[in-house]
């Protein structure tokens, strides 16, 4: 077991943190404070799937399935590890025992429905490489998902190439969806050659036309699928995956001329599979219930006009509980993994059977439920800014303008109005002194001490609020309007693409101190320089989206790190290169029987000098171009040719270093 580094040891609270009762953040400070609050108050028991906890002193720990049962690791031993091997923050970690344990769960839960119904057709999983496409992730897959013939899709040629080269089984299922030309179509008759299970769906009439001419080519009857349109509206983000106007898979009328023209090429048995995608992340299991009994008709339908078909595929859209509310709110689900497949294989089997149909081969594509545990992005904290009020100069400067008077007026009376009366003066005082100023009439000095009163009092407001029943709305928000930023080491627009781009939201919480009160109020700003570079959406107590997460003090000389969870599912390739923070590190590991910590794999995050070639920067010109500057600074004598080469020396390592934030 690895040692626990000193950042984590448990150690007096430092002295600012005793003596500051600062109530600038509506927090009192006070000492009294456990570990079960820390788990109520980020919910880590609700969202953390039993993998995560807290431990008795206070640091985050995983637990993770091992063949041996389930072993606790503390997140501290894991972090000293990644310093021990000079992998900086940020650190996108992979925590592989858990994308062992999410396949053997989806098949096993499939498992369990089929035998207690007594369906008389099998489940097969495939993985959507759009998901998570790093080698590393589909390779664990393939080696847990062996022995259930766990698949894979594909939605262009990359990934296709990928799936091919990947699977394992040739029982495994290898789909292919999207839009497909010639060169895509070719790929999959390969994989049939092969003699992989190979499924071409039909996003478009024009793709049937192509494939019957592949085939005559290539000697080979296909495996065809048809991917259809539902009615069926479902909630959440990705309503648009079904109705009318999804952009994806087969009108009514395009279906019936598939059929037709199969059976013109005499190829009709080679319609197999009956495809749908509702969307990802479906809330509420009724949506999957319809959706899959309107599938069912065109199944029915299908097998009544002649189609053999024999496996049916309901797409992704299996659901994470990110929120941990199990709801139907857009992060959340209101439903269970064993509650889906029950749902799935009673739906199925009661349409069916009703029309003496065979039981087919089930087939989800669960990307998202079966990607997003395992990933955890860790990052430190740089630095805070607050907006605490200075203490006020002792006496008061002599003839201060009328608004600054008209404030200390109204710090002085705070008890004895309405609060939000007190709120309404100070803020017109304010602009009155803002006034003056741009007119010419006060002075800077004078300015500043009226933004420092007015900090002083809402700060004062906001403190006392607290203990109204009823906290007027403008009250709320300007205790948000007070709260610190905590400035981390990360990108939002690399790391947590979804949490800027679909408002995401993901659980974030401190990765040690949870055994310490946390004092403050405060959102997270990332390394870029965009104001939309932030988390300020958190994860409430009660499910709630709260803009602000409560953090600890940092302790000066002390590395306060965090951790962003399920973060494994679309995060890390929908990721961009905002102002050229580059891929991150990435560690994944994977804890033993014995309860240690292996890292099995490290990939270092991008160099400055690749993030540039990115762009079209050629680095080797860089430096020569800097070189010839520096020569000529030593011509000028500006410079000596020491500090030439000093310079060309730090050009040279910036360039091979990370691009975020070192230490
Ligand atoms: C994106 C996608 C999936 C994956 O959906 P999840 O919600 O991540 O399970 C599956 N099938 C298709 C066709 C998709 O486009």
């Amino acid at each position: 077991m690895t040692a626990i580094p000193r950042q984590f040891e448990q150690g007096p609270l430092d002295s600012a943190s005793v003596s500051d009762a600062s109530t600038s953040a509506g927090l009192t400070a006070q000492h009294d404070w456990s570990i079960e609050q820390s788990r109520e108050l980020y919910g880590v028991g609700r969202w953390g799937l039993g993998y995560f906890d807290i431990d008795p002193r206070g640091n985050l720990s995983v637990t993770a399935p091992t063949p041996a049962g389930h072993r606790s690791v503390s997140m501290a031993a894991i972090i000293d590890g990644l310093h021990q091997r000079e992998l900086n923050m940020p650190v996108m970690l992979r925590i592989e025992n858990l994308i062992d344990d999410r396949v053997v769960q989806l098949n096993s839960a499939f498992a369990e429905a089929i035998a207690q119904l007594e369906y008389r057709g099998a489940y097969r999983s495939v993985f959507p490489i759009k998901v998570n496409q790093q080698h590393h992730v589909i390779d664990s897959i393939g080696r847990s998902g062996q022995r259930f013939n766990h698949g894979l899709e594909a939605g262009s040629k990359a990934e296709l190439l990928v799936a091919i080269s990947s699977v394992r089984s040739k029982e495994s299922l290898i789909v292919c969806n999207g839009y497909k030309d010639e060169e895509f179509v070719d790929l999959g008759f390969t994989a049939c050659q092969l003699g992989y299970k190979c499924f071409f769906v039909l996003e478009t009439l024009d793709e049937l036309d192509l494939i019957i001419r592949r085939s005559k080519h290539f000697e080979i009857r296909p495996l065809i699928g048809a991917r259809v349109k539902l009615m069926t509206k479902v909630e959440g983000h990705w309503a648009g995956d079904s109705g009318d106007r999804s952009l994806f898979g087969l009108t009514t009328v395009e279906l019936i001329s598939a059929v037709d023209a199969l059976q013109a090429s005499d190829m009709l048995d080679c319609f197999q599979m009956l495809h749908f995608h509702l969307g990802s992340q479906l809330t509420n299991i009724r949506n999957v219930r319809d959706g899959l009994k309107e599938a069912c008709r065109f199944y029915i339908g299908l097998v009544q006009d002649g189609v053999p078909l024999g496996y049916l595929d309901l797409g992704g859209g299996l659901a994470v509980d990110y929120d941990g509310t199990a709801s139907t709110q857009p992060h959340s689900r209101n439903y269970e993994l064993r509650e889906y497949a029950c749902d799935i294989v009673e739906t199925v089997m009661e349409s069916l059977d009703a029309n003496g149909i065979d039981h087919p081969v089930l087939v989800t594509e669960s990307g998202r439920w079966t990607a997003a545990p395992m990933s955890v992005l860790i990052f430190n904290i740089l630095a805070v800014t607050n907006f605490d009020p200075d203490e006020l100069p002792n006496p008061l400067p002599h003839d201060l303008c009328d608004p600054v008077l008209e404030m200390v007026k109204t710090l002085n009376d705070l008890g004895k109005r309405r609060l939000q009366e007190s709120y309404n003066d100070v803020l017109y005082y304010r602009t009155q002194v803002r006034d003056l100023f741009k007119a010419g009439k006060v002075t800077l000095r004078e300015r500043a001490l009226g933004e420092n009163l007015y900090l002083k009092i809402v700060s004062e407001i906001v403190a006392r609020s607290q203990t109204l029943e009823r906290v007027p709305s403008e009250l709320v928000e300007l205790s948000e309007s007070l709260s610190d930023i905590y400035y981390g080491n990360f990108s939002v627009f690399q790391s947590l693409p979804d949490a800027w781009a679909i408002e995401q939201v993901f659980p974030v919480m401190p990765l040690h101190r949870l055994d310490e009160k946390p004092q403050r109020k405060a959102i997270i700003a990332d390394l870029t320089c965009d104001c939309d570079g932030k988390l300020d959406r958190f994860i409430g107590a009660e499910g709630e989206i709260e803009r602000t997460l409560q953090l600890h003090r940092l302790k000066s000389g002390q590395p306060y790190y965090m951790g962003v969870f399920l973060v494994g599912a679309y995060q890390e390739t929908l990721g961009d290169l905002h102002n050229l923070f580059g891929d991150n590190n990435v560690a994944s590991i994977r804890v033993t029987e014995t309860g240690d910590v292996e890292f099995v794999e490290e990939v270092c995050g991008d160099t400055i000098a690749e993030v540039l070639s990115y762009v079209e920067h050629d680095p080797a010109k860089m430096l020569a171009r800097f070189r010839d500057k520096a020569e000529m600074a030593v011509r000028e004598q500006r410079i000596s040719v020491q500090t030439r080469q000093q310079m060309i020396q730090l050009f040279r390592a910036s360039l091979q270093g990370y691009t975020y934030f070192e230490e």
